[in-house]
């Protein structure tokens, strides 16, 4: 992609509503613009991190055997009048009301609709177990939209359902979840610390919420620091292996990890003092098993091989895939800008012209860019007659990891420099040694489907 020829509206000055400096990258950088209050368009290059997330999510959502589709926004109230929850949701929810007349809403969740898909379609427990899921837009309406996409009223969520047999099938889908959580957020470079959550009215322990730590986070969160060392990596796991999957619940969950909701003090102080953390942290992902809540109330049930009508278990995960723009920068930026872990950067490298106009500096931009489109990677190059300085204010800014700089006084003596955002180290190479270093950097961190 040529800049003189994208959309990218980056801001000089710093704009004054933004409170944490996620929200403030994000429309310096020109990835976002508030339309109303809470509701963001998407400008290119956000969306363009956007679509990275959501595709990382499918990917592993895909690899843990759960099946994507995909469900309307605009839901009929009756639905949810069945399970009970049209009065309960409050005022988060978006009612709406069509010409004949008809109560709609806007989804903030979906247990409802895909429990009545459920329902209507399946009546053996040969059908089990079944989990499926989507990436949709959901609509709150939080009475404090703030941070940005981190707190907003239109927000882009991951929302998955499995449907078992029995209470222990649905435990098994729940620490596929867990698994399945912990390969996404590390792919995005982020640690993302599962911690016992609260269970709402509905009780029980099988509820974890996956948290980021960050100062700015919305959540008090009390911690053994030895969960910070723990680290999923690239090890092989059988998403069908009962053992396996709770193995990995076991090394996760068992330490001290919880949100100030189910925080006990007393548990906590066995932690050994110099490892008890008390921090913040901005909430990606829960996932949940709620039994028989919504079978119950909709009447999504099953006939067992002795013949018998059982009400199916379920669980609900969600990943908000939104906020998590939100929650890599606040866990990657610097002073510049932000930094993009490589795992969902917009572009991979940036290349800089050091003297746009210059015979030999433009040629050399124009093979770099080719040579790395034919690796299949995406470069940015800045081909505008802007001051260098400019430039690299303006790569800072957007925080792609790797930038290539070319001119021609490096061009004489057969070398560009490859500088990494995240260090700011620099080596001079030859311009195919640097589309190779660029190619064997991104062998880990390639998303397929955009
Ligand atoms: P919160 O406690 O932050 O209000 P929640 O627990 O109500 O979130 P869930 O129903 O668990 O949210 O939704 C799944 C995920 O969707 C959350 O973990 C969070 O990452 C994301 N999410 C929820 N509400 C918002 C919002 N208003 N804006 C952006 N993302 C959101
Ligand atoms: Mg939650």
């Amino acid at each position: 992609m040529r800049l003189s020829r994208y959309f990218l509206p980056v801001l000089k000055e710093t704009p004054s509503e933004a409170q944490i400096v996620s929200h403030r990258l994000m429309l310096r950088a020109g990835m976002i613009k508030q339309s109303s209050a809470g509701i963001y368009s998407w400008l290119p290059l956000g969306f363009k991190v956007l679509r990275k997330i959501e595709n990382i999510v499918h990917e592993e959502q895909v690899r843990a055997g759960h099946i994507p589709m995909q469900m309307p926004t605009l839901q009929s109230a009756d639905l949810w009048r069945e399970s009970g929850r049209y009065d309960a949701y409050g005022e988060e929810m978006l009612r709406i009301t069509d010409r004949h007349d008809r109560d709609m809403l806007y989804t903030p969740t979906a247990e409802e609709l895909i429990t009545d898909i459920f329902r209507s379609n399946v009546s053996s427990y040969k059908d089990l177990p079944l989990t499926m899921y989507q990436i949709q837009w959901k609509f709150r309406d939080e009475i404090r939209p703030r941070f940005g996409v981190m707190r907003g009223r239109e927000f882009y969520m991951k929302d998955g359902y499995n449907f078992d047999l029995s209470k222990e099938d649905a435990l098994h889908a729940y620490n596929r979840h867990l698994v399945s959580y912990l390969r996404t957020y590390e792919r995005m470079g982020l640690q993302a610390i599962p911690m016992r959550a609260d269970g709402g009215p509905i009780g029980g322990d099988y509820t974890h919420e996956f948290l980021v730590l960050a100062e700015t986070g919305e959540s008090e969160v009390f911690y053994d620091s030895a969960v910070t060392d723990l680290t999923f990596g690239d090890r092989e796991i059988d998403y069908d292996s009962v053992e396996q999957c709770q193995g990995v619940l076991e090394e996760f969950t068992t330490k001290y990890a919880r949100t100030d909701e189910t925080h006990d003090e007393a548990l906590f102080n066995e932690v050994p003092e110099e490892r008890r953390r008390t921090a913040r942290g901005i909430e990606v992902g829960q996932i949940f098993y709620f039994g028989t809540k919504y079978s119950d109330a909709l009447g999504a049930q099953v006939q067992t091989a002795e013949g018998e009508k059982v009400s199916v278990h379920m669980g609900s995960h969600g990943i908000g895939v939104s906020r998590l723009l939100g929650a890599i920068i606040e866990a990657s930026h610097d002073d510049n800008g932000i930094i993009w872990p490589e795992g969902v950067t917009p572009f991979h490298a940036g290349i800089v012209n050091l003297k746009q106009g210059d015979a030999e500096a433009d040629a050399a931009c124009e093979a770099l860019e080719k040579a790395l489109e034919a690796a299949g990677l995406e470069p940015l190059y800045d081909d505008r007659k802007e001051r260098a300085g400019g430039k690299f204010a303006t790569m800072d800014l957007i925080g792609l990891p790797w930038r290539i700089t070319v001119g021609p006084r490096g061009l004489k003596n057969g070398v560009v420099e490859l500088t990494s955002r995240r260090t700011g180290e620099s080596e001079e190479l030859a311009p195919e040694a640097a589309v190779a270093k660029l190619i064997e950097i991104y062998a880990d961190h390639r998303v397929t489907g955009i």
